[in-house]
């Protein structure tokens, strides 16, 4: 069955000034992850930072920032690591890896 909606978890690039010059009234959203209509934002307890696909800045979130918005997924997406590891659930042999980039 084709759904012709798609909805994904996203927050808000706090970089404006970057975006505002390409699109006055729309505020860029960063893809966190793909999600549905009615799934619960996952839990999420510590605040993180996401990497603006376009503009390339790294900013600080709180878990209340994370919004779910229907929208067309990016070419290439990336889901944000901490919504990733809620998805997949039980693989043991996913053991911490604490590199940063
Ligand atoms: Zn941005």
């Amino acid at each position: 069955m084709w759904e012709d909606s798609r909805y994904f978890w996203v927050v808000p690039c706090k970089n404006h000034w970057f975006h505002i010059r390409k699109n006055l009234f729309f505020r860029h959203r960063i893809l966190l992850a793909e999600t549905d209509a009615i799934t619960p934002r996952p839990a999420i307890d510590t605040r993180f930072t996401v990497r603006c696909d376009q503009c390339g800045k790294e900013y600080l979130y709180k878990p209340s920032e994370v919004l779910r918005s229907e929208q067309e997924p990016a070419e290439s997406f990336t889901p944000h690591p901490l919504f990733r590891d809620n998805e997949s659930g039980s693989h043991p042999a996913v053991a911490g890896s604490a590199t940063q980039g």
